[in-house]
C-alpha cells in the first residue's frame, strides 16, 4: 500500500505523488479515478480493486507552481554530484557556503554549491576571491520542470514518463 502513485491534476498536468492507499481512497470517495493500472489488484476481505500507478483528479486543484526543496540532497542533485570548485564527481561531498555565513552569507541557492572535502577545507572560511578558487558554474535554484522534479521516481516506473514530460 506503500508503492508511489502519481497523481494528475484534471488537466494531466502532474503535481504529487500518494501511495496506493492514498490513491484508493481519492478514488473511492470519488475525486479521482485511474489513469494507468499496470500493477494488478489489491484485494481487502470483500472487494479487489485494481492498484493504480497514475490517477487523475476530478476537479482542477489550484496550487502555486511547486518549488525544489533547499536540501543538501537536492542541492547535490543539482550540482550532479560533482565539486563545484575542482569537478571531481564522488558520493563524498560537502555542501560549502560561497560566501561563508560569518560574511553575511545567506543559506539559498545562489551561495550553496556542492564541494568536495578538500576543496572545502582549502577554501575554508574565505571568499572563492579569497581563497584564489574558481566556480565551475554560477549556482542558481533549480528548474520547476516536472521532467526534474519527478526524475528520481522515474527509474522505477517508466510509465509515468509520457505523462511527465513536457510538463
Ligand atoms: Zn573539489
Amino acid at each position: 500500500m506503500q508503492i508511489p502513485v502519481l497523481v494528475l491534476n484534471a488537466n494531466f498536468e502532474p503535481i504529487n505523488v500518494c501511495n496506493t492507499r492514498r490513491a484508493i481512497g481519492l478514488m473511492l470517495s470519488g475525486k479521482a479515478t485511474m489513469v494507468l493500472n499496470g500493477r494488478g489488484e489489491i484485494k481487502t476481505v470483500s472487494q479487489s480493486f485494481p492498484s493504480p500507478s497514475i490517477i487523475r483528479l476530478e476537479k482542477m486543484v489550484r496550487r502555486p507552481r511547486p518549488r525544489v526543496k533547499l536540501t543538501k540532497r537536492e542541492i547535490l542533485r543539482r550540482d550532479d554530484y560533482t565539486c563545484q570548485y575542482c569537478g571531481v564527481r564522488t558520493m563524498y561531498l560537502t555542501i560549502d557556503h560561497i560566501v561563508p555565513r560569518r560574511l553575511g552569507g545567506h543559506h539559498d541557492w545562489d551561495n550553496l554549491v556542492a564541494a568536495c572535502p578538500s576543496c572545502n577545507h582549502r577554501k575554508g572560511g574565505r571568499t572563492v576571491e579569497q581563497a584564489q578558487m574558481r566556480l565551475k558554474r554560477p549556482p542558481a535554484e533549480p528548474p520547476t520542470s516536472a521532467d526534474y522534479i519527478f526524475a528520481r521516481h522515474l527509474r522505477d516506473n517508466e510509465e509515468w514518463v509520457p505523462f511527465i514530460q513536457g510538463w
